[in-house]
């Protein structure tokens, strides 16, 4: 029989399903929609009911793997969960959000069904079969991909969908066995920087962008690094915004140039770096070039500051430029939010 199976998991809570498993539903259930397919929801979580008490208005049949093993995310588990919800299932497209968590296991899981799997799907489209979107070559070429291979996995790129919210009633839910191997793996614990020192903020609404112009001889001939990292921090603090960078800005610390110690390479966006996705783009200090501006090819409203009339951004990559020295703006940027905060 044809099924459609969306695999979700908790977050760090062990209970609570992360947007990105939510986006994922709203994807399976339009997708079962268009093909008249049954959908089923797997859950994956410590404690599944607070979970497919949510699902429970989403009108599909809901498998949950729950107990402490699933706890925290690992190979062997989560692939031994994903295995066992997929058979029980009997799944022939299985629908997964691009976590971390699933990402690891599910072209293991792919392989031990022996079907096929993709990955960075960003949109589901198709009436008698199912097409895949994604990109190629740093978002430059969009393809869309149908497979005859089955059961076939499509791994989700979060941000991409609606996260379905429905509303709580009581849910039919069939708890699924689980043979687990010996686990060699215990989790002892977590380290992350602390939400104060993360300037990476995925689910954010704005992206600002630093360019390598923070950190260069400005027209007084003098180098402001550490007014840049004020600015820069000041308006994150005010807007909690994403903080991405130019190439440029994050390669200086091997030259032994000025730097900002907030930013590593895990900031740099483009062609070399990350694609992120959000509603708006600040780009300042940054001239606009072509590898950096891949990446922004899913931010939705952009505007940069660049002393650079002739720059990239001015040359149709920006919906709003402004020709400015970005220290001047950003200061009264910042004034006004700090205004607007305390009115
Ligand atoms: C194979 C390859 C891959 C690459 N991948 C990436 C990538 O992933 N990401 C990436 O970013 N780059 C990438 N690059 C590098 C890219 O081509 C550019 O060199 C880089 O993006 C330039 O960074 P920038 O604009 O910050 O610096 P610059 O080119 O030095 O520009 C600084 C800008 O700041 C402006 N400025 C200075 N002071 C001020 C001020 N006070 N107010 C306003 N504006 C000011 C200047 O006018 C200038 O326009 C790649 C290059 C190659 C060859």
């Amino acid at each position: 029989m044809k099924s459609i199976l969306v695999l979700t998991h908790a977050d760090e809570t062990g209970s609570t399903l992360t947007r990105a498993s939510l986006e994922a539903v709203t994807s399976g259930m339009e997708l079962a929609a268009r093909l008249s397919i049954p959908l089923a929801i797997g859950i994956v979580a410590a404690d599944s009911s607070a979970a497919s008490t949510a699902l429970a208005s989403a009108g599909a049949r809901l498998l949950t793997v729950s107990g402490e093993a699933f706890a925290q995310p690992r190979y062997s588990s989560d692939a031994a969960a994903v295995e066992a919800l997929c058979r029980a299932a009997e799944a022939t497209i299985v629908l997964a959000p691009s976590s971390s968590r699933f990402a690891r296991v599910a072209a293991g899981v792919a392989h031990r069904l022996g079907g096929f799997i993709d990955t960075h799907i960003t949109a589901l489209g198709g009436t008698e079969t199912v097409e895949a979107t994604r990109w190629f070559y740093r978002q430059r070429v969009e393809a869309v991909l149908s497979r005859e291979a089955r059961p076939w996995f499509l791994l989700l790129d979060a941000g991409t969908n609606m996260a379905f919210a429905g509303y709580a009633s009581t849910p039919k839910v069939e708890e699924i066995a689980v043979e687990l191997p010996a686990q060699r793996t215990t989790v002892s614990g977590v380290r992350a920087p602390s939400q104060g020192t993360q300037t990476i903020r995925p689910d954010a609404r704005m992206l600002l962008v630093a360019g390598a112009g923070w950190t260069k001889k400005q027209p007084d001939g003098e180098i402001h690094a550490a007014e840049a990292g004020e600015l820069i921090l000041g308006f994150l603090g005010a807007t909690s915004a994403s903080l991405g960078s130019s190439k440029s800005l994050v390669d200086q610390g091997g030259d032994g140039q000025p730097v900002l110690p907030f930013l590593s390479h895990l900031n740099q966006v483009g062609q070399t770096g990350s694609t992120p996705r959000h509603a708006k783009g600040l780009s300042t200090c940054c001239h606009g070039e072509e590898p950096h501006v891949v990446g922004w090819r899913f931010i939705g409203e952009r505007r940069a500051i660049s002393l650079d009339p002739n720059c990239g951004w001015t040359h149709g990559k920006a919906d709003v430029v402004y020709v400015a020295d970005a220290f001047q703006v950003m200061a009264k940027v910042n004034a006004l939010l700090g205004e607007s905060k305390g009115s």
